[in-house]
């Protein structure tokens, strides 16, 4: 405990806080990036670090997998403090791991020296931050790559924060155990975690799980065409939409992501009507440059594939794209679909040798689903229970759709 003579200090109050409710220790020899490490700023302390807020259950845990690392997964997109990403040490899953989430030296955390993806090494066995050779939570600093370790003298009270701590695009856009030999397990072993192409950092920030997420277009045309042509790089973003049952094509508005799009392409968002070319993409990654829907939007079958609006055909999912406030509408015709029907549909915007793609689940309302695998599953409706596989009521999907943090397994989703 900090007496609290003179100015009041909102950093001690906050600080001494987190000791008394929340039981966390001091973070000795970890720098600025918490407010239970260094005593940063008085009057705008930093934000407690992402791991402690995850712990909580304040925001979800994203668990890793050495299978997601090996495979090909779609480029993980994040918000500063949004989730906190975790790979556990096979050898010893709940004791030690390592985290990372993205942090931005804006608002809570203005005091810091940069922005990008923020590591940090746990060991629950380790007892706090009570000697320097044995940290229970550390900082694992982009910059140290090569290093035999960190100097711990260098962490307490200085530097406070360093730029180069954090992993973004540039001379730290990667984390493998060949590029970090410093950074292992604390029984020596080599981690298996390999991070590459992190993103600059804005109102969001790109990563890869493993090097394979970033594709070549697979559509025949791309291929058959002259060596000439620039490969296509394609971009996957995400999306979920939760439809009602509705017999009046009543449509949800959703998202595009405008600025994070814009940022992908290297234009203005207010460029991106004028300059993007808009397709539908087929189920074997075809674009189509057909509208089948209204303007800049397609209808589409069960399966994904474009198709022309037909009460009687096989028409049953639209999507009606606007490039200027870059939102859809997403609707379903009437009398066709059912509750708990799901479906995927894809739509994407080409600039230079960029692409985006939209990836659209569409949800109808009102159904149970089976989850198996929790990354996919990572949101949904807000306030969907979920059941275990004896149907014991787990959790429930926070305000954002979030899952609760749970451990692998399978799981029955009931939607609110
Ligand atoms: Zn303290």
């Amino acid at each position: 405990m900090t007496d609290m003579p003179g100015k009041f200090s909102i950093y001690v109050f906050v600080h001494e806080s987190g000791h008394m409710i929340f039981g966390w220790p001091d973070l000795y020899w970890y720098g600025d990036y918490c407010t239970m490490g260094n005593r940063a700023n008085d009057l705008n302390p930093v934000a407690i670090n992402d791991f402690y807020r995850a712990d909580q259950g304040w925001i979800p845990f994203v668990d890793i997998t050495s299978e997601d690392v090996n495979n090909i997964t779609s480029l993980e997109v994040t918000k500063p403090g949004e989730v906190c990403y975790r790979y556990k040490n096979p050898a010893r899953p709940n004791q030690e791991g390592l985290v990372w989430s993205y942090v931005r030296n804006t608002g809570r955390n203005k005091v810091l020296a940069g922005s990008g993806l923020l590591m940090q090494h746990y060991d629950f066995s380790i007892e706090g931050n009570s000697a320097a050779d044995k940290l229970g939570l550390r900082i694992v600093h982009a910059s140290a790559a090569g290093k035999s370790s960190d100097n711990p003298g260098d962490q307490w009270p200085s530097p406070g924060s360093t730029a180069n701590t954090f992993f973004k695009s540039g001379t730290y856009s990667e984390f493998s155990d060949d590029a970090y030999p410093a950074i292992r397990w604390y029984s020596g072993t080599k981690t298996g975690l390999k991070i590459t192409d992190i993103g600059t950092p804005g109102d969001s920030l790109t990563f890869c799980i493993g090097e394979n997420c970033s594709e070549p277009s697979s559509s025949s045309s791309a291929q058959e065409s002259s060596s000439s042509t620039a490969e296509l790089t394609v971009q996957k973003i995400a999306l979920d939409v939760t439809l009602p049952l509705d017999n009046n094509y009543a449509y949800e508005t959703l998202d595009l992501k405008g600025s994070e799009v814009a940022q992908i392409l290297g234009i203005k968002q207010s460029e991106i009507e004028d300059k993007v070319t808009f397709y539908g993409v087929e189920p074997d990654g075809t674009l189509n440059s057909r509208t089948t829907g209204e303007g800049t939007g397609h209808w589409f079958d069960k399966d994904g594939k474009i198709v022309a609006w037909d009460p009687n055909g096989s028409s049953i999912v639209f999507s009606n794209v606007d490039l200027t406030t870059m939102t859809t509408k997403i609707g379903h015709m009437p009398n066709k679909v059912k509750s708990g029907d799901s479906f995927t549909i894809r739509q994407a915007l080409v600039y230079g040798s960029k692409q985006v793609t939209f990836e659209i689940t569409v949800t109808i309302e009102g159904g149970t689903t089976v989850i198996t695998n929790l990354r996919k599953a990572k949101y949904g409706k807000p306030g969907s229970k979920i059941f275990n596989a004896l149907g014991k009521p787990v959790g429930v999907r926070n305000a954002n759709g979030a899952l609760p943090d749970l451990p692998k397994g399978v799981y029955v989703e009931v939607a609110k």
